[in-house]
């Protein structure tokens, strides 16, 4: 039998495994049970192709994404490698076919779509005498957990079809998501028995993180592109954007500019989509300015930057996104334009969005509080003076260094701004309110703004108000944004989200410090809070 290097070599052309593809591939080989959590890029789609050739009959895939199936069963077709996928892309007749030859044995691995595996059709096929499944891979296995970014209530099938089958084949779950409460929940739900649980580095050194707060977003990318272009002549780069009109209007504006840009999004149409990756990925074009619909499934190694000309809603994705930066390990810049307005939208498209539509009320509503949380920890992202890396690699569960040096608040020179007194102040506005507020108001107050808002709500009587006239707007924002961060204070996940003390608020009052990172370029500001 060829060994596992000598496929490897034989089918993908490549010389040598990369890290944790032997142990996940061995364990299967044993017939052990695995969880491989590796991050996007990483390789984890060998991790099951390769037992699935060298075990005796059938590996069944469950991958989430019709163009994901389609995508990867193209690539092992093209290999030499007989595969299929089955899902509602495919016609009743097609379908019929597809299952007529799998029972022939002429497929060697099968994606399949969760939500197929329970029809009467595929069970038929998969309980046919003849038809041996001795290797089940769950790609993109987070889809299982209701703390995963996209949780998939058809996943929770794949249990009670494992109980169908005559023998238990080898169960492998796959996924980039490597926070506790998911690993937990795919080893519990999916019914683990003994796996061996193979983690790898989250972190991609070769790739620079930055955060940027432009006030003007676009003209920041574009000076952005003219420096690269300068620099790095000839550098691809995508620029993803929060919606289909952004993309739009982002990709004119480049091309006016005379950049050589292309566009992706759902609203396109599929001929479209198509000739524009493909302009992308044979460099035909460099810049590609996309929805989260972009990237999926497609290995560009040598993209060299990855803007965010929004905030994306969670980590998860955000870094799932940049991560398409550098798969070649030469360095590459992974930026995120930060403005106010992204907080909403996201809140917008989380209330409001078409995501979760398959779930029932109580449900849609806890997986709806779960990504305001995460929305927070990515708003987070975009505030924190700490290092970005390791803010993404805590995130993820990674132990890392206080320090990379290569993220742009590594690089920023701060000072340290002792901000004791302002944030007492901030403590003492809340308490002094008859009920709670959002940021803004907060703001107004503090500075002592004379505007209807405050005077109707009688604010002007706040012991607090106008304690901190001197200091602007962005910079009390940041000190909220650290209290927040720290604990010492909430935001709600209201409609309209309002400011609470916690109960840690109190510590502030007491004695805590509170010092927030000022970056030294900006102007120096320690305003005093007014004295009483
Ligand atoms: P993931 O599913 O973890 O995001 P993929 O399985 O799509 O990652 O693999 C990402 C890229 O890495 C693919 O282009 C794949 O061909 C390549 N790759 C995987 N394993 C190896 C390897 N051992 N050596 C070189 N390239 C690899």
């Amino acid at each position: 039998m060829e060994d596992a290097r000598g496929l490897l070599k034989q089918y993908f052309g490549f010389d040598d495994f990369r890290e944790g593809q032997k142990p996940l591939i061995d364990a299967v080989l044993d017939g052990r049970d695995v969880l491989g959590i590796m991050p996007t890029g990483a390789g984890k789609s060998l991790c099951f192709q390769i037992p699935a050739l060298m075990m005796p009959g059938i590996t069944l895939v469950v991958s989430p994404l019709i163009s994901l199936m389609k995508d990867q069963v193209g690539a092992l077709n093209q290999a030499g490698i007989h595969a299929a996928f089955l899902n509602s892309s495919l016609s009743m007749g097609q379908y019929r076919k597809a299952l007529d030859l799998a029972r022939e044995g002429r497929y060697k691995i099968i994606y399949v779509a969760p939500e197929r595996l329970e029809t009467e059709g595929f069970l038929r096929f998969a309980l046919s005498p003849g038809v041996d499944i001795s290797f089940l891979a769950v790609d993109e296995a987070h889809c299982v957990s209701q703390w995963g970014q996209d949780f998939r209530p058809s996943y929770l099938k794949i249990l009670s079809f494992l109980e169908k089958l005559p023998r238990r084949p080898v169960l492998g779950a796959y996924t980039a998501t490597a926070t506790v409460e998911v690993k937990e929940d795919v080893l519990d739900i999916l019914n683990l028995r003994d796996p061996l649980v193979v983690t790898t580095g989250f972190d991609r050194a070769n790739l620079f993180f930055g955060v940027k707060k432009p006030r003007d977003k676009y003209r920041e990318l574009e000076s952005y592109l003219r420096e690269k272009e300068e620099k790095m002549p000839g550098s691809s780069g995508i620029v993803y954007c929060l919606s289909r009109k952004s993309v739009e209007e982002v990709c004119y504006q480049l091309r006016e500019a005379g950049f050589s840009v292309t566009r992706y999004h759902a609203g396109l149409s599929d001929t479209e989509r198509r000739e524009n990756q493909d302009d992308f990925i044979y460099d035909r074009r460099q810049i590609m300015v996309a929805t989260n619909a972009f990237g999926m499934g497609i290995d560009k190694p040598d993209v060299r930057f990855v803007i965010h000309y929004n905030m994306p809603k969670n980590m998860e994705s955000y870094y799932q996104e940049a991560g398409r930066a550098g798969r070649d390990g030469e360095p590459a810049e992974c930026i995120l334009y930060f403005g106010a307005a992204d907080q909403r939208t996201n809140r917008f498209l989380i209330e409001h969005g078409e995501d979760n539509q398959e779930l029932d009320e109580e449900t849609r509503r806890i997986v709806m509080e779960k990504d305001l949380g995460r929305l927070k920890q990515m708003t987070f992202y975009c505030a924190t003076s700490g290092c970005l890396r390791h803010y993404i690699l805590d995130y993820f569960g990674e132990e890392s260094s206080a320090e990379c040096r290569n993220c742009s608040n590594c690089l920023e020179e701060f000072d340290l701004l002792d901000v004791t007194e302002q944030a007492e102040a901030v403590v003492r506005c809340i308490e002094g309110c008859q009920r709670s507020f959002g940021v803004n108001l907060i703001v107004d107050v503090l500075r002592g703004a004379d505007n209807q808002k405050i005077r109707q709500r009688g604010l002007e009587e706040n012991p607090e108000y106008k304690a901190l006239p001197d200091m602007t707007v962005p910079r009390l924002k940041q000190l909220i944004n650290e209290m927040m961060m720290q604990g010492f204070l909430n935001l709600s996940n209201d409609d309209y989200p309002v400011i609470e003390l916690t109960d840690r608020s109190e510590e502030l009052l007491s004695g805590e410090k509170l010092v927030i990172k000022v970056p030294k370029r900006e102007e120096k500001q320690a305003p005093k809070a007014r004295k009483k």
